[in-house]
């Protein structure tokens, strides 16, 4: 099978190529591809319909071997941290997140994207919310390299720096992986690129993952509840915008509302300043009725006065955004945290009194380090175990 795209990241039109110049049928393409994005089936031996010539042929390009879980810690909250090893032996890690439900809960990445979600259900008759409809809806973070170039102070992969980019099927496995090991009456619903890395600093593996992620004879996830998270690579938002007709749910980290504020925490701000980083999110070919999610961590002494927070209001004002605040949580590679609480609310009511959505990220899974963006790894352990926001009802 002469294709250079990995096997578990080729798309069905790639395999019936690369099937096809070994002579085999077309309709071998779908039934592959179905097994390993289906049915997540990497195994080439349980693919039972195949003829066992093409069996072996598969086994030899490596196919069941891209990554493998190593370890699973499970919090008290359901959230489960996938410890993920690869082919190589590097180490990645993902994260399923359950929805959580009753008083007072105000999820961390996908619940608040819910809100405006349900409702457009029915009306587009979303087939990933009738297959997830009674279920417990999960969110699952996926990693896009191993550690990040981007240096974001406050961040264990930026401050651990890159290993190496991971290929999209390595992308693609840890949803194949994670899907498989829900519990009984759960059902995968998000998919959000927080994890490790910058995933547009890996546009062609990422944007190949995306494609894989949502394809309909695949996993078939709608892409309005795939996010990509970025710290805010200018060419690569208006080259996902293009690509995907802004269908992509869209993230930024922003962390500041000033450039010299941003640049001290993210030195990616100083080659994309606010101002230019502002102008490609109004250029985002949005669909209606959708917003992109700000992200802001908040680290005491340097982005939490309420002053920033009225610089914020400022800066967003005519964007469809909702503000998703992150108390820091602490890394043993640095001396920053998190801020008292009651100034984290303080910084909530200024947006809120302007008239922005804004939720305050409850931290997930703290007893198994299993907070999604802080994937720790690399040595760095969080210093304060169980630091945990009191939910913001
Ligand atoms: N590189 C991308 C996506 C991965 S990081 C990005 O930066 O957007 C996902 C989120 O976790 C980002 O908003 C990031 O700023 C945040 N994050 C990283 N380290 C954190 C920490 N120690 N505490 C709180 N949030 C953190
Ligand atoms: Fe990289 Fe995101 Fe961490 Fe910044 S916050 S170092 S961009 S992973």
């Amino acid at each position: 099978m002469t294709s250079a795209v990995s096997p578990v990241a080729r798309l069905p039109e790639e395999w019936e190529t690369s099937l096809r110049a070994r002579g085999e049928r077309a309709f071998t393409a779908k039934q592959v591809f179905h097994w390993i994005h289906r049915r997540g089936v990497l195994e080439p031996a349980s693919m039972t319909n195949l003829s066992g010539r093409l069996r072996e042929a598969l086994a030899t390009e490596g196919l069941g071997t891209v990554a493998t879980v190593e370890r699973i810690h499970r919090a008290a909250d359901g959230t489960r941290k996938l410890l993920v090893r690869l082919r190589d032996g590097a180490t990645i890690e993902t994260v399923l997140l359950p929805a959580v439900t009753g008083p007072g809960a105000r999820g961390p990445l996908a619940d608040a994207d819910a809100d405006e979600d349900d409702e457009d259900d029915d009306e587009r008759g979303d087939d990933a919310a009738a297959e997830t409809a009674g279920k417990i809806r999960v969110t699952q973070c996926i990693s896009t390299q191993v550690g990040c170039a981007m240096g974001c102070v406050f961040c264990a992969s930026g401050i651990a720096g890159l290993k190496r980019h991971l290929g999209a099927d390595e992308i693609v496995a840890q949803v194949l992986l994670g899907r498989a090991l829900l519990d009984e009456g759960e059902a995968l619903r998000n998919v959000v690129y927080m994890g490790m890395g910058e995933p547009l600093h890996n546009y062609e593996a990422t944007a190949r993952s995306l494609r894989l992620l949502t394809h309909r004879e695949g996993i078939s996830l709608s892409s309005r509840r795939v996010t990509v998270s970025t710290s805010g690579l200018i060419p690569e938002i208006a080259r996902l915008g293009a690509d995907f007709g802004g269908q992509i749910g869209l993230a930024i980290s922003l962390h500041a509302a000033d450039d010299e504020a941003r640049g001290a925490l993210m030195p990616i701000n100083r080659k994309y300043p606010l101002p230019r980083l502002l102008e490609a999110l109004h250029a985002y070919p949005l669909p209606r009725r959708r917003r992109i999610t700000i992200e802001y961590t908040l680290v005491s002494g340097k982005n939490d006065d309420p002053d920033e927070a009225r610089k914020l209001v400022k800066l967003l004002r005519g964007l469809p955004v909702k503000v998703n605040l992150i108390p820091m949580n602490p890394i043993e590679a640095s001396p920053l945290g998190p801020p008292d609480w009651a100034r984290v609310e303080a910084f909530q009511r200024v947006l809120i009194d302007a008239g922005y959505s804004c939720f305050i990220r409850r931290q997930r899974g703290d007893d198994v380090s299993a907070a999604c963006g802080q994937l720790v790894l690399l040595g760095a352990k969080p210093k304060v175990k169980g630091f945990r926001a009191a939910p913001s009802s």
